[in-house]
């Protein structure tokens, strides 16, 4: 009885066992075909698509492919533009028809933007306290000579405002180059200097000995000459700038052209804020000249005395040259204002 009991028991186990590795060894092969044969998330995703009608769900598939998408590409685009300016946005190459004449390079010619987006700016974590801490526009004035200035100031990765006389070589390219980063472009009007003629002014520059007609007509071929200019400021112009009556026909054709004036101040007696205001063209003056010394540390000086006033004032507005003196001062100073809280934006943006 025994013997025979213990030979059940042995042999029971053993079959046990037998079946337990069986349906064990079933188990995982069947897990293993239905994963190599349906992904999960297929069978998660197509219910979701067969769902309502198929002809209305078809499309909206791509569609929520493509927010994935933009989900994921927006911050690849966005995070790096810090290092160089924004690329051109074509966009506004597609928009408004064409003020055509000026333009006779392959790029076709807008009517200005208003407000540039300040796709520069805005990724710094200064900016917050920034805006209690001072705004400041810097001006580059006397630009269009070369492309080679416009590129290294930009390459600062601060907003500053491009000035550019009209009929330098190069203005044209300059201003294209600069609005297709979205940086602000200005006319750099030429006005009679307090000492015309021993000093010379630029061909198109606007004298107090003529017409109204004439200045009129110089004025606005000036604005024809610098392509996405959104205001203007004075080059020279002491004396210019002081004779209410010239001044008036010159911010008349501004205001026509809805385009802002920024005072250079070149005489302190210069009524162009002032007749600007009154006639309702918006305005604001220069503050500091940030390099009538040629020189990295005067001009270093000569910024600290402009983020001062800044923050003293709330805003404002420095001019200075393509000197390489003073785009190596800038280079090394703005982030470092940047960083102690200025924020810069375009002269536009302090214009009231
Ligand atoms: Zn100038």
């Amino acid at each position: 009885m025994g013997k025979g009991s213990k030979k059940k028991t042995v042999k029971n186990p053993l079959i046990a066992l037998i079946i337990t590795v069986a349906l064990i060894a079933m188990v995982f092969y069947l897990l293993e075909n239905i994963r190599n044969a349906v992904p999960p998330e297929q069978i998660a995703v197509e219910p979701e698509q067969t769902v309502p009608e198929p002809p209305v769900k078809a499309p909206s598939r791509p569609g929520k492919k493509s927010i994935v998408q933009k989900i994921y590409s927006a911050p690849v685009i966005t995070a790096p533009p810090q290092v160089k300016p924004l690329l051109p946005v074509t966009p506004e190459v597609k928009q408004p028809p064409p003020t055509i004449p000026q333009i006779k390079q392959p790029l076709p010619n807008f009517p200005p933007v208003k407000k540039p987006l300040p796709l520069i700016q805005p990724v710094k974590p200064a900016q917050k306290k920034s805006i209690t801490a001072g705004t400041v526009a810097i001006i580059i004035d006397d630009m269009g000579a070369n492309l080679e200035e416009v590129h290294q100031l930009m390459a600062i990765g601060v907003p500053l405002t491009f000035s550019i006389i009209p009929g330098m070589a190069h203005g044209r390219e300059v201003a294209a180059t600069a609005h297709s980063y979205r940086y602000e472009v200005l006319a750099h009007i030429p006005m009679e200097p307090k000492d015309y003629p021993a000093r010379r002014l630029e061909q198109n520059g606007l004298l107090l000995a003529m017409s109204d007609a004439e200045i009129e007509k110089r004025t606005a071929a000036d604005l024809m000459r610098v392509p996405y200019a959104v205001g203007a400021n004075n080059h020279m112009g002491s004396s210019f700038t002081e004779s209410t009556e010239k001044m008036r026909l010159v911010l008349r054709v501004l205001k026509d052209n809805g385009l802002f004036f920024i005072d250079s101040k070149t005489s302190a007696d210069s009524v162009g804020e002032t007749v600007s205001a009154q006639m309702g063209v918006k305005t604001a003056s220069r503050n500091v000249f940030i390099d009538n010394k040629q020189d990295v540390a005067a001009i270093k000086i000569q910024l600290e005395e402009l983020a001062k006033t800044a923050r003293r004032r709330g805003s404002a507005i420095g001019i200075g040259h393509p000197h390489p003196a003073t785009i190596k001062a800038l280079a090394e100073a703005l982030p470092k204002l940047q960083a102690g809280g200025i924020r810069f934006v375009f002269a536009s943006e302090l214009v009231r």
